[in-house]
């Protein structure tokens, strides 16, 4: 669970005026894009309160991604009942994916929550706020819709650091991996056009941002959907000519649609930083197929080799999944059998978790718990070694580090391969691009010095 900061409103003056709002976001990158993008919104009306006690309105921006989301939703909303009994003026929203899921169901189960938003139902939180306002009650929005329906709201920058930021290019997802619920909560993928792109990331610029991630369920097949016939190489193309000077980065990226033209984008383009998260889930072939993830282990590593030859200093990340219905012992050894032979900079490891609706909660073959956890504790082990003998390569070199944040003299900055190096540093440092040599790799992150 993270609560998103709004710093921005700290150079507004609070007058009597202005409400209150909490924002609580779990889950991925793009949810707290979301929640940005409603206190963007509302800026007008609300400054950001850092405790539900004292807010006008309470925004819960859910996730089904995650283990038990429901169950986690609605033992949150018990706990937030008794300030909406104290203060029925107080206005709580449940949005995101368990909302798209749920709808009027959580209604039934949480009377006293006033609306009900799905992903694409969160552009009309003005709208639904000014319709409670006039005594409507028990509003629900889960339409989704087949157009891109982010839009460009030109404001100040709301994270806590002024550095990083992410850009949404894409909603929804068509692949349908078996174990996956993004495609029934979010809607089919659309693109966001590209002059839209431009639009946001200039004003992100021109506010000091310096590293964007752009992202997406599939960055890689940006496009498909636009009249304007641009692809995902292309609009990375389009990014750089504007912003050479920017760091680019993107996320997701579907193996299967990973094309030459995009690794040849990590040689051709020097904005992009050397850095892929590529997404294997499991290292037997019998398992993707399940997963329906349209990739086989052969065409996964050759797709390894080639960015490895076009970009030799790139760091690859990826997800895996352990204990996926019918993965059995061998299928197993050949997701640890891959680890060992791809070498990846750093694991995002899950254990296999049934998702109600999706194609693999239906399977009969689920493996029991207790394997799945002592799986897991294999695949960590043994990327924990990997990891650090991969961050170890970087000692005793001199690295191009963007300082991100820090707090008295500690600081953090990234390198371009998306590794943390904490050193130490003067806060005014924040922002600026150093040459730091690294005295040493620790356990996912690396120590450093600042070089004259
Ligand atoms: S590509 Fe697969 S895992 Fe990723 S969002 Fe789409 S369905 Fe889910």
């Amino acid at each position: 669970m993270k609560q998103l900061l709004f710093e921005n409103q700290a150079s507004c003056q609070p007058s009597s005026t202005w409400k209150r709002c909490h924002i609580i976001t779990f889950g991925c990158q793009m949810n707290e894009y979301d929640s940005l993008k409603m206190m963007q919104m509302l800026r007008h009306e609300y400054i950001l309160s850092d405790t539900p006690e004292n807010a006008d309105l309470i925004l819960i921006n859910t996730c089904s991604i995650r283990e038990k989301a429901e169950h986690k939703l609605y033992s949150l909303l018990g706990r937030l009942r008794p300030l909406k009994q104290k203060n029925p003026a107080l206005r709580i929203g449940v949005t995101g994916c368990v909302a798209q899921q749920l709808g009027k169901k959580l209604l039934h189960r949480a009377p006293f929550v006033d609306m009900v938003l799905g992903p694409h139902g969160i552009y009309s939180l003005p709208n639904m706020l000014e319709r409670i306002g006039c005594g409507e009650t028990a509003l629900v929005e889960t339409k989704l819709y087949h157009s891109f329906q982010i839009p460009y709201i030109k404001a100040p920058l709301t994270e806590s650091s002024n550095v990083r930021a992410f850009v949404t290019i894409m909603q929804g997802c068509d692949n349908f991996c078996t174990y996956c619920i993004v495609p029934f909560v979010r809607g089919r993928e659309t693109s966001r056009p590209v002059n839209q792109i431009l639009a946001e990331i200039d004003s992100l610029v021109e506010q000091g941002v310096k590293d964007i991630t752009l992202l997406g369920q599939n960055v890689n097949s940006y496009g498909r959907n636009l009249a304007e016939g641009v692809n995902f190489p292309a609009l990375l193309h389009a990014i750089a000519s504007s912003y050479p000077n920017i760091r680019l980065r993107f996320t997701t990226s579907h193996p299967k649609d990973l094309s030459d033209s995009l690794i040849e984008c990590f040689s051709r383009i020097p904005a992009v930083c050397e850095h892929l998260h590529l997404p294997v889930q499991a290292g037997a072939n019998r398992i993707l197929k399940r997963m329906n993830r349209k990739y086989d282990i052969e065409s996964y590593i050759e797709k390894v080799q080639k960015l490895r030859e076009t970009c030799p200093d790139i760091s690859l990340t990826t997800d895996i999944i352990v204990g996926f219905p019918g993965e059995t012992d061998e299928d197993f050894q050949e997701t640890l059998d891959l680890l060992k032979k791809i070498r990846f900079d750093q694991i995002f490891a899950f254990r296999y978790s049934e998702r109600p609706g999706t194609a693999a909660a239906r399977f009969t073959d689920q493996v029991p718990e207790e394997t799945r956890k002592k799986r897991l504790a294999k695949v960590i082990e043994l990327q924990n070694r990997i990891g650090l003998e991969q961050l170890k390569r970087y000692e005793n070199k001199v690295m191009e580090c963007l300082v991100e944040n820090g707090s008295g003299m500690k600081l953090q900055a990234r390198t371009r391969g998306n590794h943390v190096v904490n050193l130490t540093g003067s806060e005014h440092l924040i922002g600026r691009t150093l040459n730091i040599y690294i005295e040493k790799a620790c356990h996912h992150s690396l120590k450093g010095r600042i070089v004259n």
